[in-house]
């Protein structure tokens, strides 16, 4: 296929492994790893990609098994040239790549709130994607526009409305590319917007193995809502729950093991492949329909082909 692939700028590599490019560690080979210098450059080569490929564009990887056999595709990752970030009144701008924590904290330092993002490792493209959300919080509720660059390669502003957010999900157009998003915040006082994502930071590792790899929550609650903070929350049937009810808090597969510290976390105890990870996590969901009847779903993206025997 490399004859046919477009020349950019950015850096283009062939059978790239991509499992130090995700949270959890593990994954085959992309095809190829396509990292664009600037907006021109991914345009150029979107444009000049024969329209057979498949396009996979990657975040930093935080919500993914890239299974063991690769991804039979061009996997685009944006850097540098995608992550600035720019604050104006209650409205913040940011590139792709630029991680949810690093906007939560500049928004902060700006009067603006969009504290919720602080504690999710992900990156803006992921977020957008992925409708992320915690502490009752969701992106949906602050994007007010999302640019794309399409698989043709043209520059595209979305509305809320084009992207029609659900829980954990968004519709982009077929290939498309996120590179930047816009927010609205509301107006907050700097100090306490710090003082508040450190107590949700410390919150966190006091309830989650957020020293370990994961991928974040594994399945979702069976009422299809994660647990959101909010009073009015009666969605009270966690996934955590089930499976602790199945026995199988701290199960173990290969070097996947589901976390003692929160069952609904699924680590790499450091020699896990990918395999390892979803064939435990199938095992969950098989022993939770056993005891109570509920078919788990994963949260976690699965993606690529097995490894050949
Ligand atoms: C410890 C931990 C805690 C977590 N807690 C939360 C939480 O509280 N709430 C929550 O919502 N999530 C949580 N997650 C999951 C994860 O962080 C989010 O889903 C995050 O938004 C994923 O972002 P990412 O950049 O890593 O995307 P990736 O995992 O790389 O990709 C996820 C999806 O986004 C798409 N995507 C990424 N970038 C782009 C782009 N530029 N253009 C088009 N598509 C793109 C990918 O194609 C893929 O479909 C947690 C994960 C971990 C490891």
């Amino acid at each position: 296929m490399d004859q046919l692939l477009p020349k950019p700028r950015g850096k283009l590599s062939e059978k790239r492994a991509l499992n130090d490019l995700t949270w959890l560690r593990v994954g085959g080979p992309a095809d190829y790893l396509f990292q664009p210098a600037d907006i021109e450059d991914l345009q150029h080569f979107m444009k000049e990609l024969p329209a057979d490929v498949v396009i996979f564009p990657m975040g930093v990887g935080s919500n993914l098994i890239v299974r063991d056999g690769g991804l039979r595709a061009v996997v685009i990752r944006l850097g540098r040239g995608f992550n600035g970030i720019s604050v104006e009144g209650n409205t913040v701008t940011a590139g792709a790549a630029a991680l949810d924590a690093h906007v939560a904290r500049k928004a902060a330092d700006a009067g603006v709130d969009l504290t919720f993002l602080r504690t999710i490792p992900g990156s803006i493209g992921g977020a957008v994607r992925m409708n992320a959300g915690c502490y009752g919080s969701y992106t949906a509720d602050v994007l007010r526009k999302a640019t794309i660059v399409t698989r043709q390669g043209e520059v595209l502003d979305l509305t809320p409305e084009d992207l029609n957010f659900r829980y954990r999900q968004s519709d982009l157009p077929d290939g498309a590319v996120l590179i930047s998003a816009t927010f609205e915040g509301s107006s907050g006082d700097p100090e306490e917007l710090h003082a508040r994502m450190a107590a949700q930071l410390q919150k966190r590792d006091e309830t989650q193995p957020t020293k370990d790899r994961s991928a974040g929550s594994t399945f979702r609650n069976p009422a299809g809502f994660s647990s959101t903070g909010r009073a009015d929350d009666v969605h009270d049937l966690k996934a955590w729950k089930v499976i602790d009810d199945a026995g199988m808090r701290g199960a173990s597969l290969g070097g996947a093991q589901m976390s003692p510290k929160h069952s609904n976390f699924l680590i790499n105890t450091g020699t896990a492949t990918a395999a390892d990870l979803e064939g435990l996590g199938e095992e969950v969901r098989k022993k939770v329909y056993e005891t109570s009847g509920i078919t788990l779903e994963w949260e976690i993206m699965r993606i690529g082909d097995p490894l050949k025997e």
